[in-house]
Parts: C-alpha cells; structure tokens; sequence
C-alpha cells in the first residue's frame, strides 16, 4: 500500500474572501483517492515541534511568527492574515513532512497530500511560504545514518528561491529547481542546478530537458534521498504559471522521476506543490497523476 500523509485541517484554515491560495484542493484530493479505491494507506501527521524549525531559521523568525508577532509587512510578504490556525495548519503540515520522510524511508516511496514551501527563507517568508518544509524534509533525512546526502528536485513553476539559499553552505543537500523563467520569485538566488524554461513551454520541450538534467545530477551527486516538489503549476491552463505542459507531461514528469529513484533504489518523499485555478476542481487530476505515477512505478501489479 502506497503510504500518504494527509489531515483535514489541510483545508481547513480561515482565509479572506477571494483569496488566491487554493485552499479546498487537498481536500478534494483526497476525496477523490479515496473514490478511486486505489492502494493507499493513509497517515495522519502531528504539530511539529518548532525546535526543528530553529535548525534551519532563525529563532527570532520562528517565534515571532508562531507567537502572531511578526511585523505586518512581514505577514504581508507571506501572503496570509495570521490567525492561531494559520499556525496549527502550518506546523501540522510540517509534521507531515516529516512523516512522509519516515514513511519513504520505510517503503522506498510517500507522498505528502500538501508541502512544497520553497519560498521560505532563514528570516523570513514569502509566496504562501512561511517555513520551509523541503529544507525541513531533507534535514530529518538527514538524521537517518544511512543518509549522508539528499537531492532536492524542485518542479513546481515558481524558483525555489528560499530552499537554494538555505541550503547555499550544504554539501549535504543538493539543489535542483526547474522553473519558468520569467516568473516569481524576481531574483532567483542559485540553486546548485537551475533549468530555466521560457514562457509557452511545452510537454515535449519540457521533458527533453529535465529527464536528462534529472539523470545526470543522480549520477553526478548519487544522494541517499529524493526529496520531490511535484507542483503542478506548470500545466498550461495554470493561472500562475506560463508554462504550456498538459496533463499527460505531468503524468510523464512524475513517471520519470520515480522510474529513476527505483532504479537507483533511492527512497523517496514527493510533495504535491503549487497549482493555481479559481475551479480548484481541476486541480485535482493533476495533482491525482503523482500518486498515479508512484503507483505504477512501486505497486505495478494492483489495478488502477
Ligand atoms: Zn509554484
């Protein structure tokens, strides 16, 4: 059974009307799992502890916003109104980062029903981001003895801008992110690999580049982890994105990624990301095509 980490209160954290952060699409994504009766086992996180959260920001970051007192430009720059839930929210999801981390550890795959904060950096956050749970996933790896090395594969649309500078001095994490181009975040610091991608980039182009770009940093830095950010983001009718990807170079993306974790027997946790439509609805089969995707690689003998 194919584990997955998911809780309610996923989608279940109060925003203003109108508010652009898709809020109902885990919820959804996991009624829809459900009805499909695929070999999934579910996983229910708990709140992290914010101690872990100081191993990677900074203390005076971690508790001003956890305690409700970061500046208002600040709460600005990350997007949401801070309330006590935003918090519980937050540091549950984060939770579950960790969780999946286990999980993948334990049966080679795992994937998070919510994740992909790679907009959050040591002192502050941005972008929906307000910690960051790829940097967080790739430490807890990290804790493990037999892991001495993780690679971050970032395909969400957006730069991962936070995760490549907090993990700029780490020879221990690796960096990849491939993104649009001329899309947020404006500055993009390095990655230790970046794959820009012009606007109107399609299926075909788009997987022409990353599988190899993907192939050679497995051969050229042979982590011990995966850590996938599988933002769906870049399909073509994305309201943030630019990018021309359908739903079938998804599916295609996500193959190719597992396919080579499982060749090279390197566990991985995937997060499902950033996608972006006013009908969250359609978010969902293209958030579905990565647990798809695991379950053709690791449990191809089950009917799906
Ligand atoms: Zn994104």
């Amino acid at each position: 059974m194919l584990p997955l980490v998911y809780h309610d209160i996923y989608s279940n954290f109060p925003l203003p009307d109108g508010h652009r952060y898709p809020l109902q699409k885990y919820q959804l994504l996991k009624t829809f799992i459900e009805q499909q009766q695929w070999p999934v086992q579910s996983f229910e996180p708990t709140v992290l502890c914010s101690d872990k959260l100081k191993a990677i920001h900074h203390v005076d970051y971690v508790d001003a916003l956890i305690s409700g007192n970061l500046p208002l430009v600040k709460m600005r720059r990350i997007g949401f109104p801070w309330t006590p839930a935003l918090i519980q929210r937050s540091l549950t999801s984060l939770g579950g980062t960790t969780l999946t981390v286990d999980k993948a550890i334990e049966h080679g795959v795992a994937i998070h029903l919510t994740g992909g904060y790679h907009h959050a950096h040591f002192d502050f956050g941005s972008g929906f981001c307000l910690f960051n749970d790829l940097i967080l996933a790739a430490n807890h790896a990290l804790s493990y003895p037999e892991i001495e090395k993780v690679l971050i594969v970032d395909c969400d649309v957006h730069q991962g801008d936070g995760t490549a500078t907090l993990a700029q001095d780490r020879s221990d994490i690796v960096t990849l992110s491939v993104h649009c181009d001329k899309n947020f975040p404006s500055r993009k610091p390095e990655s230790d690999i970046d794959l820009p991608m012009p606007i109107g980039t399609d299926s075909d182009k788009y997987l022409r580049e990353f599988i190899p770009c993907l192939t050679l940093a497995l051969a050229q830095h042979q982590p011990d982890m995966v850590i996938y950010d599988a933002g769906v983001d870049i399909h073509t009718d994305d309201e943030l994105g630019y990018m021309s990807v359908c739903q079938s170079g998804i599916a295609q993306r996500d193959n190719a990624v597992f396919e080579a974790c499982k060749a090279h027997q390197i566990p991985v946790a995937a997060v499902i990301g950033g996608g972006y439509r006013t009908e969250q609805t359609a978010l969902v089969p293209l958030h579905a095509e990565l647990v798809r995707a695991a379950l053709n690689t690791y449990y191809p003998h089950t009917e799906i």
